[in-house]
């Protein structure tokens, strides 16, 4: 037998599943919403104005395509650090913060993961329950302990807020403890501001290491709305991490856009530890690549382009949320005794829909796919299939 013979398969991607089986649907009416990408009204992927508008300028200037520096481009780390911090934030005048560009929020997380095991070998990690399902393999994968705190409330569809504080104090000091900074996925029920305060005085007191996880800025109240919470999380001092990701925001998925960004508590700190960071990016793909940091750091840094970026996200913000609505009001319609008013409150892609499996099961009879877990993505619901979908719940309901 060779090395590779007795090697098992990796269990499936669940969503990838998803794709799969849509994709063999003969069915032209059938409908994705398993998906997490933003779709347009027109069910399209879009390509954003700001950024034809950037390549457009790139493309006349011509530029060899050398190695960047380990850490990124200079300009596209700058401006990163500016959207998450705030240009005006203590933390970037006082130089405590170090920014990397990485391989979209996923690099950036995996990165962190990284550099915290080299420095805190022993430390748990935390993750929501539920959590995006790449969280919990890619601290596995640096050589974590991964557990859970409580989340998701199936009964409230929102915040199980008095077992997420009471698992948050309940963690050794020291602990890593990942949360969603807005836009939760897969659930879409996020924190209050106040509850926020509550989370960040239990982190702070009990001596844990909060790794922020933003990859849907501006998806849920505004940009700098959502990115509040990092900025109040670095203004109660102590080390913090942060992972983004523009995946979403600039619709620019496969060009692998993000930043992870590390605060210390000094600007000498924070030199050496952008040196181990580089490091772990040196050891992992050395560098990243060129184009997308300079179509993002192109968009950030020229006025005229980052107000029709922040106009186009604000378009992709507002429609989302017209389809809540529109989601609630035609169910109540159609099946008056179920109330579904909770999709409204919840924010950014996802909805748990609160769907059992089996429910979702016969929507997929219907050519309408979603995840078992009931996780629909609202931002593929559209003006031409929100009718279709809203016929075939009231069915299964
Ligand atoms: N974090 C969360 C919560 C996500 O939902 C995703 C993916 N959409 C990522 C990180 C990874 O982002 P990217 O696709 O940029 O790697």
């Amino acid at each position: 037998p060779s090395l590779f013979s007795a090697i098992d398969m990796a269990p499936r991607d669940p969503i990838l599943g998803i794709t799969e089986a849509f994709n063999a649907d003969q069915n032209p009416a059938k409908i994705n919403l398993g998906v997490g990408v933003y779709y347009d009204d027109n069910g399209k992927v879009p390509l954003l104005a700001c950024v034809q508008k950037a390549e457009e300028i790139l493309i006349a200037a011509p530029a060899p395509r050398t190695y960047l520096p380990i850490e990124g481009l200079a300009a596209y780390d700058k401006a990163v650090q500016e959207l998450v911090f705030g240009a005006d934030s203590a933390v970037i005048q006082e130089k405590r913060a170090i920014t990397v560009q990485a391989i979209g929020g996923t690099g950036a997380l995996k990165i962190g993961a990284d550099f915290l095991k080299r420095f805190a070998p022993d430390a748990q990690v935390y993750i929501s329950d539920p959590s995006w399902e790449n969280h919990r393999a890619l601290f596995e994968s640096a050589g974590f302990t991964v557990n859970n705190y409580s989340y998701y409330d199936p009964g409230t569809h929102g915040v199980n807020f008095a077992g997420m504080i009471a698992d948050i104090k309940a963690m050794p000091a020291g602990s890593i403890v990942l949360l969603h900074a807005c836009c939760h996925n897969p659930t879409g029920a996020d924190l209050t501001s106040a509850q926020w305060d509550e989370v960040i005085a239990a982190v702070t007191t009990g001596g844990l290491v909060p790794f922020l996880d933003m990859a849907y800025q501006g998806f849920g109240a505004g940009i700098a709305e959502d990115g509040a919470v990092v900025r109040r999380f670095a203004d109660a001092g102590g080390p913090l991490l942060v992972s983004n990701s523009f995946s979403k925001s600039f619709s620019l998925y496969g060009e692998r856009v993000g930043a992870l960004s590390v605060v210390a508590a000094s600007g000498e700190e924070a030199a050496r530890l952008m040196s181990q960071v580089k490091r772990v990016v040196r050891t992992n793909y050395s560098n990243p690549p060129v184009h997308g940091g300079k179509v993002v750091a192109t968009v950030l840094t020229t006025p005229e382009l980052r107000q029709l970026w922040e106009d186009e996200l604000a378009g992709m913000r507002v429609r989302i949320k017209e389809m809540r609505e529109a989601f609630v009001a035609k169910l109540k319609a159609k099946a008056p005794s179920h109330d579904f008013d909770f999709v409204r409150d919840q924010v950014g892609m996802f909805s748990y829909s609160g769907l059992t499996k089996e429910q979702v099961g016969k929507l997929r009879e219907q050519s309408i796919y979603a995840v078992d877990t009931g996780r629909i993505c609202v931002a593929a619901l559209n003006s031409r299939n929100i009718d279709t979908v809203i016929d075939a719940i009231a069915k299964v309901l």
